[in-house]
């Protein structure tokens, strides 16, 4: 504050001297509009500046001869600037008619619609939207870490349901887990992370939960999506939020001891993205329940994709809550509603199942014909009926955090944590794979990618410990880690080549790949989620200003509405005319000059991303004052705002993640590759944004405000891209921090942990290797063209030792294990049929679906 009263008063200064020159005095107040508005001072500084500019100007004798036009102008402009300073006249003649004319255009909500926007807080995302996030906040807050009862969880008993589980065995021949892994699951407590202690859960943190689901989800997807449903969106967590402290005290303790197995039903055949349409009801009337007559629900539905469904105890059920004769009260129509339906209830018909891309994990079709249950069903009790839709909402915004994030990130740790070696043992053109340039590219990505992914997941999910529910980050995390996580499954299988194709026992990447689809439909489908959610939600929900003035407008008390109304109108301006200058200032320096902390290395990303939160805020306030409604429409439009919004996220995340780690030196290049990629793909889509506005004035304007210079961001370089893929090609602390929790122990039916073993091994085996060629195969002492022979040779004349000998046939037979696939006889390849060499668990397999409830 000291050092902008400073300046103002050395702007003054300079006027006071140079005032009888016009253009001097011009450059002085093009000087202090700049200065005031970059540093966002308050109108009424703005104004006595003017002021004194303007006096010392006109009053002082040796000032140029005036032009009364342009003199009178800028006293016209001054007596303006005062009036925007007196608040009673400013509501009067600007705000209360903007207000009318503001509420002819604004649509009409409903409570419920209301409720379910304002669900949730505003984090980080908030401060991205405001042009000058504050970065000191997000790093004051303080980094997830597990407890030794969370750890002791980790080592335990998640370490010894990964080794339990055999991939081939569940996914082709039971198409199911068999029974003693869901005994596991439910007597150790894997669906009960989210249940209070004092019901018997475990009470885990969100980020104890988040690292639960990456570590399973990198042994199997079907196992992470099985654990991951009781533990998201349903019945425990509806409960524990809204429900009565009977059905709390009924409920929760049986879910936690596993003796009630939750679904959750929304989603129906003809409402799929459009939960909220859902044609299936509930008819408040008169029944029998357990002989006597009592006021209950009929319900009608039909649900179908619904997880864990066959095997459920208990359904978590939604649909649209009606009274026609009113036994309730006066609404005939309430809204959706929850209920909890016990599967033996008459009427209720489960049981069969969906089959989900070869991930056999328990899901399928649910449905009703007049089913009816006690009010006392509906979750919360009567007084949250119609109360469902916003339930579902707020709870959306943690579990959309954890669940599908976690998966897909323990899915990419272990893509890469097994590519990474595949890479380097797999030798083609007498040269490991992953060192020819185009494979480092892809490993690069995958590395850059997954290191963003977990950057995103930790620091969301501390962000929940903290007390936040972030309902945008959540949309974010929910939309571009799981597109991060497909693309990083491509790669996976691009570098394995037929080794990733051939189905089997020995495939570790096929079910993930296979699965993938699953993460990018569920919980919103993700082109619905980047074009009509991240930036729908998060204009209004996180702009400083929109949802003040939304609410201002909808102020029943007028006289509250429009003081609110003119507090949050002038506010805005003053944001809009601030963003324009900052996001035309830190363009044309880079943002060299921009205020951040003191964060070492990577001061440079933390700069980019105030400079793009300054563009981004302009640009959002042009897109929603010139196409107001219509945006939503323009989906193409939306979704790039929402993916500019989400790179400055997740890039935010990167750095937080690199402050929590202790800023680890060796990681420096894989923050350097994700911010640089974030942060090129913002500029991109906010360039394409600018070029397919459609206004085409108002885009050049914008493009002269925000790209002044051009683009002059760059991807990551090549250079980069070879040191993190060498990063993982090597077994590195690097590699070792990035698959953190990834379950890699060294036992015949892992993969993972052989193929690091074999890693291990191969900077010394390579040696050996080398010296065979340039002193045996160069010099034609070793004439053998397989690896056995040219070992047994190169032994005999004395090129290598026994001992070297000994361990190159040992890597050698490791990594043709490694390498090897699978083949069949036709017969055995039928599904439930025997496999060769089967890791079965040995139990019986033939086991009914559901049978395992
Ligand atoms: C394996 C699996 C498990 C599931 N588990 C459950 C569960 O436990 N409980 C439950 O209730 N549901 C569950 N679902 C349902 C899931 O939430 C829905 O599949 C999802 O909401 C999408 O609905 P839909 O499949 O009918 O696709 P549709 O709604 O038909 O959408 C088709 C396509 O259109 C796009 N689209 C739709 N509207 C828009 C729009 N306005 N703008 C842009 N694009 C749009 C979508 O993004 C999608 O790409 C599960 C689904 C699967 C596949």
């Amino acid at each position: 504050m000291l050092g902008a009263t400073l300046v103002i008063l050395a702007l003054i200064a300079a006027a006071w001297y140079v005032a009888k020159v016009g253009t001097i005095f011009t450059l002085a107040f093009i000087g202090a509009v700049v200065f005031l508005a970059y540093k966002r001072l308050p109108l009424i500084a703005f104004t006595v500046v003017f002021t004194l500019l303007l006096a010392a100007y006109t009053l002082l004798p040796w000032h140029a001869p005036p032009s009364g036009i342009w003199e009178g102008f800028l006293w016209l402009m001054l007596a303006a600037l005062w009036l925007f300073n007196i608040r009673p006249l400013r509501k009067a003649l600007i705000s209360r008619p903007f207000l009318k004319a503001y509420m002819r255009l604004l649509p009409s909500m409903s409570q419920t619609e209301k409720e379910a926007l304002e669900a949730g807080t505003v984090w980080w995302d908030g401060e991205l939207f405001t042009g000058k996030p504050r970065f000191e906040k997000l790093l004051a807050s303080k980094a997830p870490q597990l407890t030794p009862e969370e750890q002791a969880f980790l080592d335990g008993p998640c370490e010894e349901l990964c080794r339990m589980y055999d991939d081939w065995d569940i996914t082709h021949r039971r198409a199911d887990m068999p029974p003693k892994i869901w005994d596991y699951l439910k007597s150790k407590g894997f669906f009960a992370m989210i249940i209070p202690k004092k019901y018997g859960g475990l009470e885990f943190s969100a980020y104890a939960h988040s690292c639960v689901l990456v570590k399973l989800s990198s042994r199997a997807g079907l196992l992470a999506a099985t654990t991951a449903v009781p533990n998201s969106l349903g019945p425990a967590e509806l409960l524990n939020h809204y429900g009565t402290e009977e059905q709390k005290n009924h409920y929760l303790p049986r879910l936690a001891r596993g003796e009630e197995v939750p679904c959750f039903a929304l989603t129906g055949p003809r409402a799929g993205s459009d939960a909220a349409a859902l044609p299936d009801t509930g008819i408040v009337c008169r029944g029998m329940w357990q002989g006597r007559e009592i006021v209950g629900l009929k319900l009608n539905f039909n649900k179908r994709y619904i997880t864990l469904a066959p095997i459920a105890t208990v359904v978590g059920l939604a649909f649209r809550m009606f009274d026609p004769d009113k036994l309730l009260g006066d609404r005939e129509d309430i809204g959706i509603t929850c209920a909890l339906i016990p599967r033996n209830t008459p009427g209720l018909s489960i049981g069969r199942r969906h089959f989900p891309l070869n991930v056999p994990f328990q899901n399928g079709p649910l449905s009703g014909k007049d089913v009816f249950v006690p009010l006392d069903f509906i979750i919360g009790g009567t007084k949250m009926a119609g109360q469902g839709w916003r339930m579902l909402v707020e709870q959306l915004s943690v579990g959309r955090c954890i669940s599908l994030p976690s998966n897909t990130t323990g899915g990419s740790k272990a893509g890469v944590f097994a590519t990474g070696a595949y890479a380097r043992i797999r030798r083609q053109f007498n040269m490991s794979v992953g060192k020819f340039e185009g494979v480092e590219a892809a490993i690069a990505r995958m590395v850059g990618y997954t290191y963003t992914m977990d950057a995103a997941r930790s620091v969301t999910a501390g962000a929940i410990d903290g007390g936040e529910k972030p309902s945008v980050p959540s949309a974010m995390l929910k939309y571009h880690v799981t597109e991060m996580g497909r693309q990083v499954a491509n790669d996976a299988m691009d570098v394995h080549g037929g080794k990733g194709i051939q189905l089997g026992p020995r495939n570790y990447l096929g079910r993930g790949y296979q699965i993938i689809p699953v993460a990018i439909t569920v919980e919103g489908a993700n082109i619905l989620t980047r074009s009509l959610i991240i930036f729908g939600q998060g204009a209004i929900r996180c702009h400083p200003f929109v949802l003040k003035e939304m609410n201002a407008a909808r102020n029943p008390d007028r006289r509250q509405g429009v003081d609110e109304f003119d507090s949050a109108l002038f506010g805005h301006i003053g944001f809009t005319i601030s963003n324009a200058v900052r996001s035309f200032i830190m363009a044309l320096t880079h943002a060299r000059f921009t205020h951040v902390p003191e964060v070492g290395d990577t001061k440079r990303y933390y700069q980019h991303i105030v400079r793009f939160s300054a563009s981004f805020a302009l640009a959002v306030d042009v897109a929603m004052l010139t196409l107001g409604g219509y945006l939503k429409k323009k989906e193409n439009l939306s979704a790039r705002l929402g993916d500019v919004l989400s790179s400055m996220y997740l890039a935010s995340m990167v750095l937080k993640h690199h402050e929590n780690q202790g800023r680890p030196a060796d990681d420096l290049p894989l923050v350097e590759w994700a911010c640089r990629n974030q942060m090129y793909r913002a500029q991109e889509q906010l360039h394409d944004f600018l070029r397919n506005f459609p206004n085409r004035f108002l885009g050049g304007v914008l493009r002269l405000l925000i790209f002044p210079g051009g683009r002059s961001y760059f991807a990551p370089s090549d250079r980069l891209g070879r040191e993190l893929a060498d990063a993982v090609l090597n077994p590195t602390e690097v590699r070792d921090r990035l698959c953190r929790f990834v379950y890699r122990t060294l036992e015949p039916g892992n993969a993972l942990g052989l193929l690091q073993e074999a890693l291990v091994m191969a900077p010394s085996a390579e040696t050996i290797e080398k010296r065979i060629r340039v002193d045996g195969v160069k010099t034609g002492k070793v004439t053998a063209l397989d690896v056995p022979g040219q070992i047994t040779q190169a032994l005999a004349v004395g090129i290598i030792s026994e001992t070297e000998a000994a361990s190159l046939r040992e890597y050698d037979r490791k990594v043709m294990e490694l390498i090897g696939v699978d083949d069949f006889e036709t017969h055995e390849m039928a599904a439930g049929a025997q496999a060769p060499e089967s890791q079965s668990s040995g139990d019986d397999f033939q086991v009914a679906p559901g049978q395992v409830a």
